[in-house]
């Protein structure tokens, strides 16, 4: 397993978002989770590396695992020790204004691989190369489109061999004609074999892509399983109606 985490919650105040999350996903699978607007989805997301501390659970990725209770500080070594674990793409791609799209990607090999600059231009400049990019390294963030942003996001969240890609709606801030130039590099990453979280509304590329759904709702996961039986064929009355509304 590559990932596997136990009754997992977390709350925000008196809001609890989490309320006993168990999930597992195989090394080289992609795990896609959907639901409803508020159901927790980003927070379960931003939980396996830390961006969320949980309140109670246990998180393993890859080779460590970790135990929260409410109250127990999180060090800053396991902080790190989970950020080394995942790359994160996010949602308005984050990038540094005032950095070139290839110290973007060079920044993390930097200071958390300790890469020499030299060293750390190159695999950039591969992984640019990657994401079809390979010609934009001098530019600014904000001398590209959207989609190209996006995809530079994902050359820099692969940039410091994650275990797991863990991608936050990596779609939904674009123009609907941007969306297809970064699904597709996701997919190929798939085809490659990368343990990825995806969360996304786009349905039609969760039925593609993925080889495990987990649908939730209210800070429960009320359904998962394989695509097919998920999407085509929901047991549950709320992941009907969830589902339903979509098409
Ligand atoms: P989803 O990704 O499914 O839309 P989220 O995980 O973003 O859901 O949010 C779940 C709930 O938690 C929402 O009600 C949201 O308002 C709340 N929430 C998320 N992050 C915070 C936060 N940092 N502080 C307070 N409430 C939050």
């Amino acid at each position: 397993m590559m990932i596997e985490i136990r009754n997992l919650h977390k709350s925000f105040g008196a809001l609890e978002v989490l309320k006993g999350i168990d999930v597992s996903l195989d090394k080289g699978k992609v795990l896609v989770i959907i639901g409803p607007s508020g159901s927790g989805k980003t927070t379960l997301l931003r939980c396996m590396n830390l961006l969320e501390t949980p309140d109670q659970g246990t998180i393993k990725l890859s080779d460590r695992s970790l135990d929260f209770q409410k109250g127990r500080k999180v060090s800053s070594k396991e902080v790190t020790e989970l950020r080394k674990r995942t790359g994160m793409v996010f949602q308005s791609y984050n990038l540094f204004p005032h950095k070139t799209v290839i110290e973007n990607v060079m920044e993390a090999q930097i200071t958390v691989q300790k890469k020499s600059k030299e060293d750390a231009r190159k695999s950039s400049q591969e992984l640019l190369a990657k994401v079809g990019l390979g010609d934009r390294g001098n530019s600014y963030p904000h001398q590209l489109s959207g989609g190209q942003q996006q995809r530079v996001g994902i050359a820099r969240a692969m940039a410091v061999e994650p275990d797991v890609l863990l991608f936050d709606e990596p779609t939904s801030a674009l123009d609907p004609e941007l969306v297809s130039e970064v699904l597709k590099v996701i997919k190929q990453l798939a085809i490659e074999g990368r343990t990825m979280v995806i969360v996304t509304h786009e349905m039609k590329f969760a039925a593609d892509v993925a080889d495990h759904v987990l649908l939730m709702d209210g800070g429960y996961i009320i359904e998962q399983g394989h695509p097919k039986d998920v999407l085509n064929n929901p047991q549950s009355d709320r992941a009907k109606q969830f589902l339903n509304r979509l098409t």
